[in-house]
């Protein structure tokens, strides 16, 4: 196993006894090792450059107290720095819109979109005693309609049935009319993924984001992608108002570095993330616990 970052700062801290303030030299050396275990934990490159430079600018600038070791010190500025970029509070969902709140999902195939839909749903109406509706605009796997319709019974929600051979967007016009009639609160959207960022995909998810007006458009990403993550961040991010990310599979050994990263290209808020299969699976985004994980 690698080194985690919790265990390179240790020993920096341990190297830099007897040094009394952060110099250029030392402050060095600590970021070659800050830079290595992130890049471990798999931050994206180009969001360990932008960290690395924040650090050393605050390292620098900075009395050391009294109290303080160097080394001590600059495991304080990391771990504030960390927190900082992960977005410092927890930040909620935005349902207060004229019912129904729509939620539109956007991300990859596979994901986890259709469970996460599930997964907000079942936490929608046990939490928050909302009456949830959810619909498939997935029109290209008819499996993926029926899919949702089971994550839909699972999770104690309503369920809009829609057909392969209907526009997506006259699914979601559909949907909308469905639930202003019967009194639901909010409209959980499930939409169509590619195993690849598409262009088709991403005109198709700007239509329907157009035609719903949606209160909250999350970008539901896979933590186990790692680097590859900011890639597909970008796109999404550069083709739709993003309003928040949802962390899938964080259950897995992943050390969450996708989450620095997918914060940093997007600026929107993690406001959960996935932690199991299960519908129960599913968790309010904490970043100081996330500060944690990133660093081991
Ligand atoms: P979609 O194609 O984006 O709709 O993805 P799905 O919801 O079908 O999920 C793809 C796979 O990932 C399924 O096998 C899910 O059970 C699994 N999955 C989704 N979220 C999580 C999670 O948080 N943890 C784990 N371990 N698996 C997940």
């Amino acid at each position: 196993m690698f080194d985690s970052l919790s265990q390179r700062l240790a020993r920096i801290v341990k190297t830099m006894r007897g040094e009394a303030r952060l110099t250029e030299t030392n402050t060095q050396e600590m970021l070659r090792e800050i830079r290595i275990a992130l890049l471990e934990a798999d931050v994206a490159l180009p969001v360990v450059r932008d960290f690395i430079a924040q650090v050393k600018e605050k390292a620098l600038g900075q009395e050391v107290l009294q109290s303080l070791s160097p080394g001590q010190a600059l495991v304080g500025i990391v771990h504030n720095a960390l927190i900082d970029l992960i977005g410092g509070e927890t930040a909620e969902l935005d349902l207060a819109s004229k019912p129904p709140a729509i939620i539109l999902m956007a991300g990859l195939q596979g994901a986890g979109k259709t469970t996460t839909v599930g997964k907000i749903g079942k936490w929608l109406t046990e939490n928050r005693r909302k009456k949830v509706l959810v619909v498939s605009c997935d029109v290209y796997r008819p499996a993926a309609i029926e899919q949702l319709r089971t994550v839909a019974g699972q999770a104690g929600v309503d369920f809009f049935p829609s057909q392969p051979d209907q526009k997506p967007t006259d699914i979601a016009r559909a949907a909308v009319e469905w639930a202003k009639n019967h009194y639901h609160d909010v409209l959980i959207v499930d939409t169509a993924g590619r195993l690849g960022i598409d262009q088709a995909m991403m005109d198709e998810i700007r239509l329907l984001h157009d035609t719903l007006n949606p209160v909250e458009t999350l970008f539901v990403v896979d933590a186990m992608q790692g680097q590859d993550a900011v890639n597909t961040a970008k796109a999404f991010s550069e083709t739709l108002p993003l309003t928040g990310v949802v962390l899938t599979k964080l259950d897995g050994d992943s050390r969450g570095g996708a989450a620095l990263s997918v914060k940093a290209i997007t600026g929107k808020p993690i406001k959960f993330v996935g932690v199991g299969e299960k519908l129960t699976g599913l968790d309010v985004f904490h970043p100081d616990r996330m500060a944690n994980r990133i660093l081991g």
